[in-house]
């Protein structure tokens, strides 16, 4: 099932959507989430009940989204999606749970962003299927309890360590998703290559996988940003040296790091002597929010070797100063 050629021409948006697995079988890889969830799925259809709420974890881009898509669709349910930060006040989470019926299932994005007052009101609503809506103000103010249809609440979050004990509690099925081996986002790019309807060959599919961060929704990306090289620069077909000269274009270096795990190993090793630094400082001396060092950058880095978290704080280990062409510090052996 090809997309039409002016989707597959279409803005990163529209192609995005189109490359999302529909299916559990779709889904590449997480082998393990995928049989865990499908019989949570099943059992539920059997039952004729709503599933489980369901809280996954795991860094950007690795399919959190796609799978609460995907079990609305499983479900034939319809989704609803929010996200923690549009939560502000617990009048915005009554008023999308009074709309809901019964099977509904309510995505949740950054649920770990959520104002306290919601989280509370979402534990009422998870466990009792009720919540109380405030009405008025000051001294007068009342709450109305107001019963709602059983749903499924699927939450996602990159840290589910910041989740209060009593949200995780919850969630009666828990998933991490972790980064994918290589041979998955071999197979990710070579299904996106088919559905935009480009040729690639096992080397330039090879290429993109091995530079993609361990993370699907980047192996897609760089997937679209070597068909525009090899359409402009090339005759069209993606092997593996139209990938290499696109990717080095793009700045995506060996091993797939990008600008920002880049700086965040360049700034340990070169303004703190390797560290250990606190992440507030990295994140001062990268320019980011600490945030987006934590949730983005740094899982990777830790992942593959470049970076350790002590009680101190972070350090660069020998394996970054080597990338970045540099000789890794003596340790004194004390
Ligand atoms: P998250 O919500 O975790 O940030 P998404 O679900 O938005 O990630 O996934 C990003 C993109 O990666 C999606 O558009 C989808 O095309 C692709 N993707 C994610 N997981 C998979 C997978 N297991 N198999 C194939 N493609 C995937």
């Amino acid at each position: 099932r090809a997309l039409t050629q002016a989707d597959a021409d279409g803005d990163d948006r529209v192609v995005d959507a189109a490359l999302r697995p529909k299916s559990l079988d779709e889904v590449v890889g997480q082998h393990r989430v995928r049989d865990q969830l499908g019989l949570v799925l099943e059992a539920a259809r059997q039952r004729g009940r709503a599933p489980d709420h369901v809280l996954l974890s795991g860094p950007p881009g690795l399919g959190k989204t796609t799978l609460a898509m995907i079990i609305a669709n499983e479900m034939s349910a319809p989704l609803r999606v929010t996200s923690g930060p549009a939560i502000t006040h617990a009048g915005d989470l009554a008023s999308i749970l009074s709309g809901i019926n019964e099977g509904d299932v309510v995505f949740v994005d950054e649920i770990h962003r959520m104002s306290r007052p919601a989280e509370e009101m979402l534990y009422m609503a998870m466990e009792d299927f009720r919540v109380d809506v405030v009405v008025g103000k000051g001294p007068g103010a009342t709450a109305i309890p107001l019963d709602i249809p059983p749903f499924t609440l699927v939450g996602a979050t990159t840290r589910a360590g910041l989740l209060p004990g009593p949200l995780r509690d919850r969630f009666g099925f828990t998933a991490h998703l972790d980064f994918y081996e290589p041979a998955d986002l071999d197979l990710i790019v070579r299904r996106s290559a088919g559905l935009l309807g480009v040729e690639i060959t096992d080397g330039g599919a090879g290429r993109i996988a091995s530079r993609s961060r361990g993370t699907p929704r980047i192996a897609n990306r760089l997937l679209r940003r070597v068909r525009d090289y090899a359409q402009v620069r090339a005759d069209g077909v993606l092997t593996d040296e139209v990938a290499a000269a696109a990717l080095d274009l793009y700045e995506v270096d060996d091993l797939g790091l990008d600008r920002l795990d880049r700086s965040v190993i360049e700034a340990l090793c070169l303004r703190f002597a390797g560290g250990p630094v606190g992440i507030a400082t990295l994140a001062v001396a990268v320019g980011e929010e600490r945030e987006t060092v934590e949730e983005v950058a740094e899982p990777f880095l830790v992942r593959n070797g470049f970076l350790v978290r002590t009680p101190r704080g972070r350090v660069a280990t020998p394996a970054a100063w080597e990338h970045l062409g540099l000789t890794p510090p003596r340790i004194d052996p004390a």
